[in-house]
């Protein structure tokens, strides 16, 4: 079936809700309890096969045991994820958020249950683990079970004897723990106060940032100056927070559990080798200069000598144009069927089988996701259709996730989800697709530059400001350990920032107290590069497509039907892609560089 005879199966006329019946026939009482009793005992009927593991049990005797845990992982899956679904169709209801909750509880309860199969597998010496791993003709499935059993292993070398894995998980609850939850006690209830329109006003975090957006210079201001001054009254204590993260990081993982850096703890979790973040970083900071240039015209557009800090997030004028949703669909469709007919066919799947919800409602969940339950479901998708021309890039990115899923059906359900580092290859590409598709329609400027900017906003948020938070924690981790003050970590928080924005932003002293409003750096040290990864990695891939135009599409689909199956490294070497290699991630910034020059040229006829 080609894209151009299967239009009026796809295309609807109106903005739908999805149909969950799939997963649960109806949600009533009768129903739920059915369900719930089948997976009680399905892990009943695992707990039982505890006392059979053994390292001298046969290969075939413990494929069983997998394939059994596998099924049990589905059931799960589907429990909590048609909670989840419901609930965002509808947030304001009782009985999804009901169902939702007792789900949630049920599950974390099954799950607590059958723990110890993976605790038992990661417990075996190398020897024993190998002997008992399916030969790869043992079943259609025994490359993802490889792979699978593979990565419980990985953090095996950093793993110590039992009596201490206890003693640190107890210490851990109230010790590092513990003082986490104050640091999330304390930032959770601060409060903040703006003037708006003449009146003062008390606000939470979120609702004073909202004003970050306004259209008015000054009230951008006030809410920065006011953010920082509220943090830097607490700098004192938040600091003493982040001196003891970093030290209990350092004395867990460095010096316990001998990883070589305290950045190699998340490189390991991420299956990244060391050097390409490394290089990552440093590609990304020789670019900098990059988004140097795009403030320096975003000045220009707001009228300003030179953008503040302040101004960063300030709004443009943006278009009216809409597109109606039958067009934005018969587009997305289109250029998804352009790229390869196979993926406009997945595609079209989710509209055939009714597993979009486009339509905005009141009691729907903002924003837009797709959700993957398992390889025998399509997955599900949610958008909050507007007709804005940003919201058709959103449409294919969802529906990019979508069919990354599908593409991956082939697997396991414990190997179709990508790892992290890829998660978001085939949506930021179909987003990427789109959005060249409509540059290529469009010639209202205004509509150009919104198109433009958004995917330029993107870049900035996801890879150079996340780069340069990692940037941070390298440097705080070493002067904390050296026993630097928490008013030479904000010196150094200042520096990272010139270094980030050079001269093209003016940057007010409050910004920098910015490092303890950062929740990522104190509860998941170094997390925030998997954003600049997988956003790079994908714009960089949609260079090597620019290059090679044909011949780089049965590789990338090749990419993206590992699913999570294999290891990054492995997934990406087999389509030619070193991610150590400095070219590479450098090609990524060249497509940056050419929307860049694209806003410049457009620069001038605009306000
Ligand atoms: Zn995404």
């Amino acid at each position: 079936m080609t894209v151009s005879d299967s239009a009026p199966l796809a295309v609807e006329l109106e903005p739908t809700g999805w149909d969950l019946s799939e997963l649960l026939p109806e949600a009533s009482e009768a129903v739920i309890f059915e369900h719930l009793a089948r997976v009680e005992e399905a892990v009943g009927r695992f707990e039982a096969r505890r006392a059979g593991l053994a390292p001298e049990m046969t290969p075939q005797a413990f494929l069983d045991v997998l394939r059994e845990y596998e099924a049990l992982h589905e059931q799960l899956d589907r429990l909590i994820g048609y909670g989840s679904l419901w609930f965002a169709e509808d947030t304001q209801s009782r009985a999804a958020q009901s169902y939702r909750n007792r789900m949630e509880q049920a599950v974390t309860g099954f799950y607590n249950r059958v723990l110890f199969f993976e605790l038992w597998w990661k417990s075996l010496a190398d020897d024993e683990a190998d002997a008992l791993l399916p030969a790869p003709d043992a079943h259609p499935h025994a490359g993802d079970y490889r792979h699978f059993l593979f990565d419980l292993r990985r953090s095996k070398p950093f793993t110590l004897e039992e009596k201490s894995e206890q003693i640190i998980n107890l210490k851990d609850s109230n010790g590092i723990g513990g003082v986490l939850t104050l640091y999330s006690m304390l930032t959770n209830r601060l409060e903040f106060h703006l003037e708006v329109d003449g009146e003062q006003r008390t606000l939470t975090r979120d609702a004073l940032t909202g004003y970050a957006f306004s259209r008015q210079p000054r009230l951008r201001e006030a809410v920065y100056r006011e953010l920082y001054r509220v943090y830097e009254q607490e700098a004192t204590v938040l600091g003493q927070i982040y001196v003891n993260r970093v030290r209990d990081w350092h004395a867990e993982y460095v010096e316990l559990r001998r990883y070589p850096t305290p950045i190699a703890v998340r490189n390991v979790a991420n299956d990244v080798p060391d050097e390409a973040v490394e290089v990552l970083l440093s590609v990304t900071a020789d670019n900098a200069d990059l988004f140097r240039r795009y403030f320096r015209l975003k000045a220009r557009w707001l009228g300003m000598e030179k953008l503040r800090r302040y101004d960063i997030y300030a709004p443009l004028a943006t278009s009216d144009r809409e597109i109606a949703y039958p067009d934005a669909v018969a587009s997305v469709l289109e250029t998804f069927g352009r790229f390869h007919p196979g993926l406009a066919q997945k595609a079209e799947r989710v509209f055939a089988e009714r597993h979009i919800d486009s339509a905005v409602r009141k009691g729907k969940r903002g924003g837009a996701f797709c959700s993957t339950i398992g390889p025998r479901y399509t997955p599900w998708v949610l958008v909050n259709y507007n007709g804005r021309v940003r919201d058709v890039a959103t449409l294919a990115h969802e529906l990019g996730h979508a069919v990354h899923s599908m593409l991956a059906e082939q697997h396991s359900g414990l190997t179709q989800h990508p790892s992290l580092p890829l998660a978001e290859t085939a949506s930021v590409f179909a987003e990427m697709l789109m959005t060249d598709r409509l540059l290529s329609q469009e010639r209202d400027p205004l509509a150009r530059r919104e198109l433009l900017v958004a995917a330029v906003d993107d870049v900035y948020a996801t890879v150079l400001r996340q780069a340069y938070f990692v940037r941070f924690e390298l440097a705080a981790h070493a002067a904390v350990l050296a026993g630097r003050s928490v008013d030479e970590l904000s010196e150094l928080y200042m520096a990272n920032l010139r270094e980030q924005f050079g001269d093209s932003v003016e940057l007010a002293p409050e910004f920098g107290y910015e490092w303890l409003s950062i929740p990522h750096i104190f509860h998941t040290p170094f997390y925030c590069y998997a954003y600049s990864f997988g956003q790079l990695l994908v714009l960089a891939l949609y260079r090597r497509y620019q290059e090679e135009g044909e011949a780089f599409k049965p590789g990338y689909l090749k990419l993206l039907s590992y699913g999570g199956s294999a290891r990054p490294q492995q997934i990406l070497s087999e389509v030619g892609i070193e991610m150590s290699d400095a070219a590479f991630w450098q090609g990524g910034f060249e497509v940056v560089e050419h929307r860049i020059a694209e806003l410049e040229a457009l620069g001038g006829s605009l306000a």
